[in-house]
């Protein structure tokens, strides 16, 4: 059973019951890609290119900026370590990738636990 760290104090609005929260707890399945102490990766379900993988820290945080200022660096900085061996070991250092993070309305984030999305496998096209 993977434990996630307590939310500190003052940040009352992570919901323990988001999709995310559910695949850290293994309550609902995931393709994994990589585990490590501190992050969880899994292929997203409605991938949007030919390789979509997303990464969770495995701490209670919605999105990057309750991540970065809930958290202390060396939290912040394994986390975005595992990102680059993860884009490392599914190839796509040299081919070329995209890195995401939705955060709130504007930005359309769906799922309240903060995650990045690596789009790689083939030309990812425009912005928007
Ligand atoms: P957001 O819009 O919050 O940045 O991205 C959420 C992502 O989570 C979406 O790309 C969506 O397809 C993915 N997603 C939603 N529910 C699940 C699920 O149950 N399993 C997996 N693997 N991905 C999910």
């Amino acid at each position: 059973m993977i434990s996630i760290k307590n939310l500190p104090k003052g940040n009352s609005m992570y919901d323990n019951n988001n999709i995310f929260a559910k695949i850290l707890r293994k309550e609902i399945p995931c393709t994994q890609v990589h585990e490590d102490d501190n992050s969880l990766f899994f292929n997203d379900i409605n991938p949007q290119a030919k390789i979509h993988v997303l990464g969770i820290p495995k701490v209670q945080c919605v999105d990057f900026t309750d991540f970065v200022s809930s958290y202390d660096t060396n939290t912040i900085a394994l986390f975005f370590k595992s990102v680059d061996n993860v884009i490392d070991k599914l190839n796509i250092k040299e081919s070329g990738y995209r890195l995401v993070c939705n955060s709130g309305d504007h930005g359309g984030q769906e799922v309240p636990h903060f995650h990045v999305h690596i789009l790689a496998g083939e030309k990812i096209g425009p912005m928007r």
